[in-house]
């Protein structure tokens, strides 16, 4: 069934790119595996099929989903989120060029541009996304291509105002570019707010099942599709088709799967809030949060991303991570399976001592769809070893 830009966000998670495949029926399109395609005579490709770094059906498959629930007219699928940044930086930028991006960006991104990109000329500065003034100041003073911005933010849940910020963006003649895995498109649709350029790793709640690495990035213009289809091709970090497929698998089911977790989210939020041992809670959901207005204003419901600080220190954060069980401690988020990470030793090691750094007392929970109270009293009991 072709999708309409009219019909719901579920209906189009379902159909887009999942046509049924015309000689047997089969509801679910196969997957393919085939490194290359056979040729009617020299050139003469089926449906622009040649080889498989150019062109896969799965891959497209899952591409065309992507665009479809993104509001884009283009997406592009990679090997991981991390491969999906690469390649539009390759793509768009080059040396002489900036980036200004969130001072509590991804480690890893901030890994990406400054300890590899630096070196062939890309310049950046991390700088506060809630403070427009002075990101417009930092834009204006350098040869700034893209701006750059998680919202909410990992692991401190900021929230940007992302139409204000593609202005700001706009303004100086550069894009924005606006990585969208913590809210994923259920919850916020960036370009339709202004944005050009949104990252996706889909290893997070796209895929959502821990079981796939990918990456995306989704435009709405043909000039830079050209562009970033040309280093895809090129460059040829793209996923594989068993990898396309399961996290096309996955993103069928995005909608039921993002409504429970920001659920578990909020419910997790306000027992944190609550409780004598904690410092502070992170969570758009919550009135106290700073972004909460904004977050009501841009996004369609507060994800299942909680991040909480402990009176007791690094000691007590430590105590928590480790004492669960419903929650695993791992890496990674957006899953169906409760996860537990302490940044500042597991995901955001990379950025530690740097102005980047995350408060060792901090610990972040990725709430998955289990159900809420044995979210609660795992919790609950890992608190008791604080006394
Ligand atoms: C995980 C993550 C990435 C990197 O994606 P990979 O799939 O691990 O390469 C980028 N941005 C954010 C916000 C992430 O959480």
């Amino acid at each position: 069934m072709p999708v309409s830009e009219n019909q719901g966000f579920n209906t189009r998670a379902v159909h887009a790119g999942q046509a049924f495949e015309p000689r047997t029926g089969a509801v679910v399109p196969p997957l393919h595996f085939s490194s290359t395609y056979a040729q009617d005579g020299i050139g003469g490709l089926r449906d622009g099929y040649e080889y498989g770094r150019g062109g896969n059906p799965t891959r497209d498959a899952l591409q065309e989903q992507l665009a479809a629930l993104e509001g884009g007219t283009h997406a592009f699928s990679f090997s991981s989120g991390l491969a999906a940044e690469d390649s539009l930086i390759r793509a768009l930028t080059r040396p002489g060029d900036h980036i200004v991006l969130g001072n509590d960006a991804y480690g890893g991104t901030y890994r990406l541009i400054n300890g590899v990109l630096g070196d062939w000329g890309i310049g950046n500065t991390p700088v506060d996304m809630a403070d427009l003034d002075a990101v417009a100041q930092v834009v204006r003073a350098n040869k700034t291509r893209f701006v750059w911005v998680e919202t909410p933010s990992n692991p401190l849940m900021r929230i940007t105002d992302i139409e204000a910020l593609a202005k700001v963006a706009h303004d100086a003649g550069a894009l924005l570019v606006v990585d969208n895995t913590f809210a994923s498109p259920y919850l916020q649709t960036p370009l339709a707010l202004g944005a050009d350029v949104v990252v996706h790793s889909t290893t997070k709640y796209i895929g959502g099942h821990s079981d796939v690495v990918g990456g995306a990035l989704v435009v709405k213009d043909a000039e830079l599709a050209e562009k970033i289809g040309f280093v895809q091709f090129a460059v040829g970090a793209v996923s594989g088709p068993m990898d396309a497929f399961l996290t096309t698998r996955g993103l069928k089911t995005l909608g039921v799967r993002m409504d429970r977790h920001s659920f578990n989210g909020q419910a997790v939020a306000e027992w944190l809030l609550e409780r004598p041992e904690v410092e502070a809670v992170f969570y758009p959901g919550l009135p106290t949060h700073p972004g909460h207005e904004l977050a009501k204003k841009q996004m369609k419901g507060f994800g299942g991303m909680v991040s909480v600080q402990f009176k007791g220190g690094e000691a007590a954060a430590r105590t928590v991570a480790e004492n669960t069980s419903v929650f695993t401690l791992a890496e990674s988020l957006g899953g169906i399976e409760s996860l537990m990470n302490y940044p500042s030793e597991m995901t955001h090691a990379s950025v530690k001592g740097t102005e980047l750094a995350v408060p060792v007392n901090l610990i972040r929970l990725s709430c998955g769809i289990e159900d809420i109270e044995d979210l609660i009293a795992d919790l609950e009991h890992s608190f008791t070893f604080l006394r």
